[in-house]
């Protein structure tokens, strides 16, 4: 028999098996010797309490042989000759979709504007020291896409859109560690992701299908609106009837091609602000109730949400003993995003913290059409970077400073490796943004008592939290309504945030491009 059990434990309990075993015997009541093994289904940390518990899910085998959890198998097969399908962009969502037609019989041919995860590591590393951004090769372009140097966390709310397990098993497959399998917040972390993004692209040319680097989409080919092929910064042309469109949020250029070709797109709602960093002892001794925390608790995280003058303003991608990085792809402007590896072991906690904002205030500052979120964006960037002196030395200002609109004399030590500047936020902010931040870290302060302090640090600007331009697809087909063979996918086309999300897109518009190969 398999029984399912609930467990609440000690962090040191949760790691060691036979302690486990010891509060199943006590909890069942069963004896330790008709225990032949169990498997954890599901953990996750539980600091509602003065203590701070494990809450371990476990299948427990009683009187039968103990089984390990199946070995997933992606049922790859060899698609050299098979029917080709263009996939734009090796992010999440291209690699993913790129696996799927494999699995599915038709063969992938990958074009990507960035170089391999080695290359581009090496441009990651001069634009932090030197301030410089490589248009092509930066924290969102190249293998791997905005996910590879990426945090890593793997938590979703698409649970609806795919098959969430299915993913990460993938992960696994390829490299991560199993106990993202059960972990309610699963973490592999930027040291780690390289490695598995070039053992899946390994996998794809092995199976026949095709990844080349340094190919930027430029042009697609139309005839009476059916797609008929694309064409390459060199002026190559590739045949094709099926274009997956993957290219991520911050592929502008692909925005504008698709307006200049009069290709339907939408301005879309999102949300900007800034990065907060907070010293993470500070963070683990709000979150877990304590001074120091446990040796066997990870860094703590918090998730925080509250309206101000109408507007939702929420932490986002929150990374424990994580580092604040340079995420701008173009030269004069500055973003900003966060990392952290594996063991989340830097002193550092940041967050973005985001206002929403829509198309309202987009035409407020002059800007109007579809490409008005963008331009929007854009805008703040170039604030931004102007506010913080250039060489991508971010404008930095203390939490209380800012709430009482003071210059701060002094700043903090800080991750971010470029630098930077102490700039008063309402300076380069739009001021909607400005004052419902203002009001949110002190509701947040009262939410969770400590965060509101003149130690935390607000870095701008966060502001690719979400693509500013949806472009519209066949809820059904996932196919553009105007344009036969194309399917926008995933986080640029507005239908995914996060690595998880794209990568559940990026199968289903692999099924869906697939699904009627008859044109
Ligand atoms: C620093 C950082 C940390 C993050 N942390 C997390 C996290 O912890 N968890 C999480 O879920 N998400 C995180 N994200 C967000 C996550 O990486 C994205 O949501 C995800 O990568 C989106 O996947 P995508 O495939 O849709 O697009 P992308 O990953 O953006 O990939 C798009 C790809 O298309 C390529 N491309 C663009 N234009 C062209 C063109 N014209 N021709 C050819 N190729 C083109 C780009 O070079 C890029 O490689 C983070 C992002 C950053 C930058």
């Amino acid at each position: 028999m398999i029984q399912q059990i609930n467990l609440l434990l000690s962090p040191a309990e949760a790691i060691q098996d036979n302690q486990i075993l010891k509060n199943i015997v006590a909890t069942t009541g069963i004896r330790s010797n008709r225990i032949t093994g169990f498997n954890i289904v599901r953990q996750s940390i539980d600091a509602r309490g003065k203590a701070v518990k494990i809450q371990l899910q476990l299948s427990v085998f009683i009187d039968e042989p103990f089984q390990e959890k199946e070995t997933f198998n992606p049922e790859l097969q060899n698609v050299r000759n098979k029917p080709s399908v263009v996939i734009v962009g090796a992010g999440p969502a291209g690699l993913f979709a790129a696996l799927r037609l494999i699995s599915l019989g038709y063969k992938p041919i990958v074009l990507e504007r960035g170089k391999d995860v080695r290359s581009r590591r090496r441009d990651l590393a001069v634009m932090n020291k030197t301030g410089v951004v490589n248009a092509e090769s930066n924290y969102c372009f190249g293998e791997g896409g905005a996910g590879t140097y990426s945090d890593g966390k793997l938590y979703t709310r698409a649970t609806k859109r795919g098959n969430v397990q299915r993913i990460l098993q993938l992960f696994v497959y390829f490299g991560a560690e199993s106990h993202i399998l059960y972990e309610a917040h699963p973490h592999i972390g930027t040291n780690k992701l390289p490695q598995i993004i070039t053992a899946m692209r390994e996998q794809i040319i092995d199976c026949g299908g095709e990844v080349h680097f340094e190919t930027k989409l430029t042009d697609i080919l139309l005839h009476n609106n059916i797609v008929k092929g694309v064409v390459t910064q060199d002026g190559s042309k590739i045949d094709c009837s099926r274009l997956i469109l993957a290219t991520g949020h911050s592929a502008r250029d692909i925005f504008e091609l698709l307006e200049d070709k009069k290709i339907l797109i939408e301005a879309k709602p999102f949300a900007l602000g800034v990065r907060i960093e907070h010293p993470q002892a500070l963070i683990d001794s709000i979150q877990y109730h304590c001074n120091y925390r446990d040796e066997h608790l990870p860094p703590a995280s918090y998730s925080l949400v509250s309206q101000e003058n109408g507007r939702g303003v929420f932490s986002f991608c929150m990374c424990p003993g994580g580092i604040i990085a340079p995420a701008s792809t173009g030269p004069g402007e500055l973003v900003v995003n966060g990392w952290s590896p594996s063991k989340r072991n830097n002193p550092y906690a940041n967050s973005g913290t985001v206002v929403a904002i829509d198309e309202r205030d987009f035409q407020k500052y002059g800007f109007n059409g579809k490409l008005a979120g963008m331009h929007f964006q854009q805008m703040v960037e170039q604030n931004c970077f102007n506010a913080g002196g250039g060489n991508l030395i971010a404008p930095a200002q203390r939490m209380v400073d800012f709430v009482n609109n003071k210059s701060s004399a002094t700043l903090p030590d800080c991750s971010y490796i470029p630098g930077i500047a102490s700039v008063q936020m309402k300076d380069i902010l739009p001021k909607e943004i400005n004052d419902a931040l203002r009001k949110a870290v002190q509701s947040f302060g009262k939410k969770m008592k400590g965060y509101y302090t003149n130690d935390a640090l607000l870095v701008a600007t966060e502001s690719r939290t979400s693509s500013p331009v949806r472009i519209p697809r066949d809820k059904e087909t996932l196919e553009h309504p105007q344009i036969r063979g194309l399917y926008p996918c995933a986080e640029g086309a507005g239908y995914a945030g996060g690595i998880v999300s794209a990568a559940i897109d990026g199968e289903r518009c692999a099924e869906m491009a697939v699904s009627l190969f008859t044109y």
